[in-house]
């Protein structure tokens, strides 16, 4: 099964799709820990991505892609994935639709995960990652309703989308998670 997970940052998206990965036995693929990594690594192509990234904005969707693209192509993909962080704009998920088109890969569905942005707020003022001060948690959460929300109208008229309520322990929202999982397989 093929699925993205969507949710704004501090939803436990994190979390919940590396339990999900486990739970199908398929990679778990996240942009921003590949991002991450090739910051960490300090090549040329990651300063930019590593400025971008440090002020809360988004990668270049150029860079994302090829880095997510090349992934999928190995075997280990084959049977699936669970994406965490991608597509995470419209035109990432036009690209990714032609992308699977091309090779016959269907997307089974979008999850997104609903928390609301007071609780947001107080989930990420308490986490502390590098990246977690206050403005760029802001500026996180409102790069995440102009440019990932629009996703979901994406994809709800697409007949793919399931929401699940992300308020509750994390085992709570993965029995939410899994039961949907568990109708399609
Ligand atoms: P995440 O771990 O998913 O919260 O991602 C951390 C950061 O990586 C984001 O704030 C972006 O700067 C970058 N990033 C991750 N995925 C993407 C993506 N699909 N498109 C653009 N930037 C991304």
């Amino acid at each position: 099964m093929q699925i993205v997970l969507i949710g704004p940052p501090g939803a436990g998206k994190g979390t919940q799709s590396v339990q999900l990965a486990e739970y199908l036995h398929v990679p778990h693929l996240s942009t921003g820990e590949m991002l991450r990594d090739v910051c960490r690594r300090k090549t040329g192509v990651g300063t930019r991505a590593c400025v971008a990234m440090q002020r809360g904005q988004l990668v270049p969707d150029a860079l994302v892609k090829e880095i997510l693209f090349e992934r999928l192509k190995e075997d280990d993909c084959r049977a699936g994935c669970i994406l965490d962080g991608f597509p995470r704009t419209v035109p990432q998920a036009a690209s990714f639709d032609e992308w699977l088109e091309e090779r016959k890969r269907p997307l089974s569905m979008v999850i997104e995960l609903r928390v609301s942005r007071e609780e947001l707020l107080d989930r990420l003022s308490s986490r502390g990652r590098e990246d977690d001060d206050r403005e760029v948690v802001l500026a996180r959460l409102d790069q995440f309703d102009e440019l990932t929300h629009p996703l979901l109208d994406y994809y709800n008229s697409r007949g793919v989308l399931q929401v699940v309520d992300g308020l509750g322990t994390a085992e709570e929202v993965f029995a939410r998670i899994c039961s949907l999982v568990d109708e399609k397989k």
